[in-house]
């Protein structure tokens, strides 16, 4: 699935608002979840380089900044995962899972 051109951005915007919303700012990684997912959901506007794999639940991305290609579901090849923190590329594998199992 081409991320940029086939998810609906009003469902995924709120998805993302009800994931954040149960997020705890104050717990470990909170605010950085939170801040993930605000990157996350910019990121389909910007990035058209963006595939989701229904089969692995795995969100494939080129990263126009680092010239890196980032495959996310539980784990990720970036600098923030490397160093045990949230990125807005597992945010984003999380939020289209959800989109993908509600719009079926
Ligand atoms: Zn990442």
């Amino acid at each position: 699935m081409n991320v940029a051109t086939e998810i609906n951005r009003e469902i995924l915007g709120q998805i993302a608002a009800e994931s954040i919303a149960k997020i705890d700012p104050q717990s470990a990684n909170g605010k950085r979840w939170i801040n993930a997912i605000g990157k996350a959901t910019a990121e389909i506007e910007t990035n058209p380089y963006m595939t989701y794999s229904h089969d692995s639940h795995s969100l494939l991305m080129m990263s126009e900044t680092s010239n890196q290609t980032y495959t996310a579901n539980g784990t990720c090849q970036c600098k923030a995962f490397a160093n045990g923190f949230p990125c807005r590329h597992r945010a984003l594998a999380r939020l289209i899972t959800i989109y993908v199992e509600r719009t079926r």
